[in-house]
């Protein structure tokens, strides 16, 4: 039996398109193994959205390439580099197998059961969805990727052109999905898309994110639904009063607004009026905690648009900002745009947001110092000192990788994939300390 190694790299979005690719090969006899030195065949699922991205994709490419001269081990290579660089990626990479784009992915086990490469595959799109699926990890939380592809055309992005028109699954597929997961003993599901409040125009003619959460909510076992990648302009009062409705819906959203001042909002092609959308949602769900992504240094950004961006950040409707200094992809339409920016520049104002924001989240902390919170465990080991159990874990309004943790130090071990009560007594960086009782 063929052993095959799957590599994903970049967005939660391509973490579940590998896991529906690793269930593809272990329906069609293919043995399943993380360890690539040991593998027959690897597939790296790549990430080119932006530089960094792009760069770590090839660097992936050439460490797994270096493993092929040694057992002759065949590469093959999929997703958003090669719907980027299309046919440049023979020159680049002679000596992998074969590559496929975006849209192609589900089509490669069976090329490569049956030897019938012809060397690139190239659609733009994604693999949606499987009935088949090796999920990446044991924790009881989970991604369901609701739509694909985007509509919209904010100018520094060309996840359009690499992921294609806005695609979403049918409400009965994603349930099935989720009905399964849980019943496989997930309890938290994230629910990801490029956008997901657009979810379900395309297909049913209207927004209907509210009508999937609301089934969702619905299912035996999942005591966190949590969303991400909301759109301004699309969150919905529809939207929002399923937030009130269901319990088991986190009071969490990440929404992604990339900047507040008017100046910069319309180079980018987004909504102007996203500061009045974020008011409206903080009034109708005072205490929902927001997470959302900033761009610093846009072309034609100046200093009252950075400081504009902070005093707007300090009225507190974020708890987290994820902020990164643009950049300057040459596929995207804002590469042509005047007034670019120094990147030492960017990464300056960058840092006064992130300070900025810090002092935001450790008042919000402060202020439920000494109220109790439940959390999940996801980490307990046990130090050599003293024999005590590090644990690590997260609450309602922690995403997985992006929000820090909950951390304290247990007389006892703890389960994995539980959950507890803990007394909030401080902040070390974004980590949120607990004290729980004695177990
Ligand atoms: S909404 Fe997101 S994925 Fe779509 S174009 Fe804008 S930044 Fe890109």
């Amino acid at each position: 039996m063929q052993k095959v190694a799957v590599v994903a790299l970049g967005c939660p979005k391509n973490t579940v398109e590998a896991e529906y690719l690793l269930g593809i090969f272990r329906s069609k006899g293919f043995e399943i193994t993380n360890n690539i030195e040991e593998a027959d065949i690897s597939v790296i699922h790549t990430c080119s959205f932006i530089k960094t991205a792009k760069e770590e994709s090839e660097k992936a490419i050439r460490s797994v390439l270096s493993v092929k001269k040694k057992n002759g081990l065949r590469v093959y290579v999929s997703g958003c580099l090669p719907q980027l660089l299309q046919n440049k990626m023979s020159s680049m990479f002679p000596e992998i197998d074969g590559y496929v784009g975006t849209g192609t992915l589900k089509e490669l086990p069976q090329l490569i059961f049956n030897k019938g490469f012809d060397k690139s595959l190239l659609a733009p799109g994604g693999l949606n969805e499987s009935k088949y699926r090796v999920l990446s990890s044991s924790l009881p939380s989970t991604y369901l990727k609701i739509a694909e592809g985007c509509w919209h055309k904010c100018s520094f992005c060309i996840i359009p052109s690499l992921r294609g028109n806005y695609e979403s699954r049918s409400i009965k597929s994603l349930v099935d999905e989720a009905k399964s997961l849980a019943d496989n003993g997930i309890k938290e599901l994230i629910l990801i898309a490029q956008d997901t409040t657009s979810y379900g125009y395309d297909i049913y003619g209207a927004f209907a994110l509210d009508k999937l959460l609301s089934k969702l909510a619905k299912i035996n076992g999942l005591k966190w639904i949590r969303l991400l990648y909301a759109y301004p302009s699309s969150v919905n009062d529809s939207l929002i009063a399923v937030f009130k409705e269901h319990k088991n819906i986190c009071n969490y959203m990440d929404i992604p607004i990339q900047h507040i001042s008017k100046n910069v909002l319309s180079a980018m092609r987004r909504p102007l009026n996203t500061a009045s959308i974020i008011e409206k949602i903080k009034n109708k769900l005072p205490d929902i905690i927001l997470r959302t992504s900033i761009i610093t240094g846009f072309p034609g950004e100046n200093k009252s648009d950075i400081n504009e961006l902070i005093s707007f950040l300090e009225q507190g409707y974020f708890q987290y900002v994820g902020v990164f200094e643009y950049s300057n992809q040459k596929e995207a339409d804002s590469s042509k745009l005047k007034k670019q920016i120094k990147n030492s520049v960017a990464i300056e104002r960058k840092i006064l947001v992130e300070n900025a924001q810090y002092s935001v989240f450790k008042s919000k902390i402060d202020s439920i110092k000494g109220n109790n919170i439940e959390f999940i465990v996801e980490n307990c080991s046990q130090r050599a000192s003293d024999g005590k159990y590090n644990i690590t874990g997260r609450c309602y309004f922690q995403a997985p990788e992006i929000d820090g943790h909950v951390t304290f130090l247990s007389n006892n071990p703890l389960k994995s994939g539980e959950f507890y009560n803990g007394k909030i007594t401080g902040v070390k960086g974004y980590n949120i300390k607990v004290t729980i009782g004695e177990i």
